[in-house]
This record gives structure tokens, C-alpha cells and sequence, in this order.
């Protein structure tokens, strides 16, 4: 497996990169799993249900079509390398950080306003409100997350090859890191996403056929179909996990019009 040994040749200068690849098995694996074990299974039922398409020809008869998941650091390292480029020293956990404080401290403002308490409190919104001007946060989504999803997958991708799901974990954590939205339903919209793409390619619809052609399709059409049933299943989510909304709005706010079409932050990959 060429491509996963050379994830691991790339040593990220960023050290909160560095963190996460380093604690992802007691960080955040069991949040990944979760997606694949309890999300995957209600995921698929949704499409099936909203599709009419199934991964089995005849379901009575047990195996159907089969969809790998695998997570993995980023795709090529390209997202590593794009914060080591442009985000050298940042600490990802410490901004998420400072952005809560920040916010905690304009709303409590009016009462820290008299007293000795005064300055030093003006001196903490000072800092705070310096540190985000330098890491302007649409500054930092627009280089690491909007220019990259132009023309590549960014936190997760579909393999029309052989019908496998990549999640791509490191610019996940950190989407989810410095938009402060549940990293859990991110993960849950990416996977409904591909899962989407899985079966509009390989589902049986009701006369027992594939559209094998899918991945010859315009992608305009795929990830548009993939983005309609994306946003059927958030829907049926909405009231029962509202933070699975949240993400979904949040990748959709910052996805440019033009790319909305194209899914820039998941595509597909035609091979
Ligand atoms: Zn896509």
C-alpha cells in the first residue's frame, strides 16, 4: 500500500498537526468509529430509503455490494503541507481556545467595566482580539480550506475504483476545531456525502441495475445528486441532532457559490 506508507514520510512542522496525528488512536479514533459504526449503518438507510436504491440485487440473500471506510492523516498530505506553508507556529487547540474566550469576554464586558478589574480585563480582550486579527479566521478557512477545495478533496473522498470512502481526518479535526462545531456530525455530513456518491454508483435500483455510467457522469450532476440527498438526510436529522445541521451549514457557509455545485470540500475522484 504505497499511498498510506507515504502518509507517514511527511514529518508536519505545524506541532498542533503534529498532536493530532500523534493522539488521533486516543484523541479522537472513537469518534471516527462511531461514524462508521452507529451513523454508517443509519446513513445507509436513509439513502436506501430515499433512493430506492439498494447494495444488494436481492436482499433476501444476504451480501451485498461492499463500501470500505478508511481514515486517514489527509489526502497526500497536501492540506499538512498547505498549514506548514502558511500556518507554521499556529496552534489550532489554542486558537479554538482564545476565539471561546474572546467571545465570552465582549458578552461579559458590561460587568468588568468598573474597579480594579477593569484593566486588566481590557488588557485580556486586547490580547485576544490581537491573536484573532492575526489569524483572521476567514483568512485561514479561504487558504486552507476554500483554495485547496478547488481542485482537491479536502476532508473526504469517494473512489468510483473500487467504491471506497476516504476520510481525511487532520483538516476534519481541525474544520471542526476552529468553526467550533461538533467534530462528530461533521464527520456524519462528510460520510453522508460519499456514502450518497456509494450508492448512486453501485446501488440496484428497482429493475436490478447499476448505473455504471455514474462515474462518466458530469460532475456537476454526481456531486449535485450527492448534495441533494446529503441535505434530504441533515433534514430528517434536524430534530433529533440539530448539531448535525450546525455542520452542514457551516461547511455550506463557506463553500463559494461556484464550487457549491462541485462539493469542494468532498469530491469525488474518477478512477
Ligand atoms: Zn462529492
Amino acid at each position: 500500500m504505497p499511498e498510506l506508507f507515504d502518509q507517514y514520510h511527511y514529518e508536519p512542522k505545524n506541532k498542533s498537526v503534529n498532536a493530532i496525528i500523534r493522539e488521533f488512536e486516543k484523541e479522537y479514533q472513537e469518534i471516527f468509529e462511531l461514524a462508521k459504526t452507529k451513523w454508517n449503518h443509519s446513513i445507509r438507510e436513509f439513502h436506501r430509503d430515499a433512493t430506492g436504491l439498494k447494495l444488494s440485487r436481492n436482499s433476501s440473500i444476504g451480501r451485498g455490494m461492499t463500501i470500505q471506510i478508511r481514515f486517514l492523516p489527509d489526502e497526500e498530505n497536501q492540506f499538512i503541507k498547505l498549514i506548514d506553508e502558511h500556518f507554521p507556529e499556529l496552534d489550532f487547540m489554542e486558537y479554538t481556545k482564545i476565539r471561546s474566550l474572546h467571545d465570552a469576554l465582549i458578552h461579559s464586558d458590561p460587568y468588568f467595566q468598573i474597579g480594579e478589574i477593569g484593566l486588566p480585563f481590557q488588557q485580556l480582550v486586547d490580547y485576544c482580539s490581537k491573536y484573532l486579527d492575526r489569524y483572521n479566521l476567514k483568512k485561514l478557512h479561504s487558504l486552507l480550506f476554500t483554495e485547496m477545495g478547488k481542485s482537491k478533496d479536502v476532508l473526504g473522498a469517494y473512489y468510483f475504483k473500487d467504491s471506497r470512502i476516504e476520510l481525511y481526518y487532520v483538516p476534519l479535526i481541525i474544520f471542526s476545531q476552529i468553526h467550533r462545531i461538533s467534530l462528530e456530525h461533521l464527520i456524519v455530513v462528510v460520510l453522508a456525502h460519499e456514502l450518497a456518491h456509494a450508492y448512486h454508483h453501485i446501488g440496484f435500483d428497482t429493475d436490478g441495475y447499476q448505473w455504471d455510467e455514474m462515474s462518466k457522469t458530469d460532475s456537476n450532476i454526481v456531486e449535485g445528486l450527492a448534495q441533494y440527498y446529503t441535505s434530504l438526510f441533515v433534514e430528517d436529522q434536524e430534530t433529533i441532532y440539530p448539531g448535525v445541521k450546525d455542520a452542514y451549514l457551516e461547511l455550506l457557509a463557506y463553500q463559494t457559490v461556484s464550487t457549491r455545485a462541485t462539493a469542494s470540500l468532498c469530491s469525488v475522484i474518477f478512477c
